[in-house]
């Protein structure tokens, strides 16, 4: 993988329309839609055919976000989207390490002849499948990393309140609304100049945290009240969330975004980790305060990966069995966990 600042002479030397493919992860946050969509307005200016393709659907309260109503959904547009791959000149990869993240667009990506460009902030990515990229664990951010892509590649007059809205959208998702450890001066820094561009930022908040269904209200006290276990002597909280319950509050992609955070508001739990049964596999997602290494513990033990402090794993096995799982492998770690 060569350095992403050689990647900016390629931009900015050439005079050709490309066909450009941006994709992120599947199920996309606030982060892997803003950084797509962000970049793609700035591809768009550039002149170039831009398509975003999510390898899957997506929570509807990102439906608000320039773009998104352009953003095609693999799973539902498989022929014309592996065309659309097989052609492009670039494809970029915005938002995760390891390309089994795309899900089902996997075989596609790796058929795929275009120049390959990583721009992602996940721990031990994936390098020899890129052309050229940039990983740095260290950032809030991929919507922060297309910040710096935009500004070093000699672009920030482009940046328009529209576009600065997708930035911010992923700024303000994946730093907890700015109070998490990765959050940063350069975080406040962006966010300043992005303010000083025409951004309103009052507006993305709304949009994500105050457009919850009743039903998902409910489905968070259920959730609370029933499905919550607290382990004291290991600081850590457990959430397991059944199928019976989804179906029973008809719950929709995204519902149960954000569910994992609660536990950590417990005071003194150091480790939240919550398991949802969906139907093709048991997903976790853990997060962590402090030194505990939650990347590290879903490599090892939940076949999965991500951030210190944020991760996600997943297993074939029941949500009994899985869950048996987790305590017995938590036992190992009551010192690290006190
Ligand atoms: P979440 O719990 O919000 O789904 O994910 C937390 C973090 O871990 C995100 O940065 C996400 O990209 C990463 N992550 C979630 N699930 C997996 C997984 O199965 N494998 C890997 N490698 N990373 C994951
Ligand atoms: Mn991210």
């Amino acid at each position: 993988m060569k350095p992403i600042t050689e990647f900016y002479s390629l931009l900015n030397t050439t005079t050709k329309a490309k066909k450009v493919l941006i994709t992120m992860h599947q199920k996309p946050d606030g982060d892997a839609m803003g950084s797509t969509l962000a970049l793609y307005h700035l591809l768009a200016k550039l002149g170039h055919q831009v398509q975003v393709i999510s390898p899957t659907n997506w929570a509807s309260f990102l439906d608000w976000l320039p773009g998104a109503q352009q953003v095609w959904d693999y799973e539902k547009t498989k022929l014309f989207s592996d065309a659309y791959i097989k052609a492009a000149d670039w494809i970029f990869c915005l938002d995760f390490n390891v390309l089994y993240r795309t899900k089902n667009m996997e075989p596609a990506l790796l058929n795929a002849k275009g120049v390959k460009i990583l721009i992602d902030h996940h721990e031990q990515p994936q390098i020899e499948a890129f052309d050229y990229g940039i990983s740095i664990p260290a950032k809030s951010s991929t919507c922060e990393m297309i910040y710096d892509f935009i500004v070093s590649s000699g672009h920030r007059e482009l940046i328009d309140p529209e576009l600065a809205s997708c930035i911010y959208t992923g700024l303000m998702t994946d730093t907890g609304s700015f109070r998490f450890p990765s959050t940063t001066a350069s975080v406040h820094e962006a966010i300043a100049d992005l303010k000083n561009l025409g951004l309103q930022h009052s507006p993305v908040h709304e949009h994500i945290y105050d457009s919850n269904s009743e039903q998902r209200l409910r489905f968070l006290g259920h959730s609370l009240l029933k499905r919550m276990e607290v382990l004291y002597e290991y600081n850590t909280a457990i959430m397991t969330i059944p199928k019976a319950d989804l179906l029973a509050f008809h719950t929709k992609t995204g519902d149960t975004e954000g569910l994992v955070n609660y536990l950590l508001s417990i005071e003194g739990i150091r480790f939240g980790a919550i398991v949802i049964d969906r139907d093709e596999e048991r997903k976790w997602s853990f997060r962590s305060k402090g030194d505990f290494d939650v990347n590290e513990f879903a490599r090892k033990h939940f076949n999965g990966g991500g951030h210190k402090n944020a991760a996600g794993g997943n297993t074939a096995d029941s949500l009994t069995e899985t869950v048996q799982k987790f305590k017995k492998v938590l036992l190992d770690y009551k010192s690290a966990l006190n």
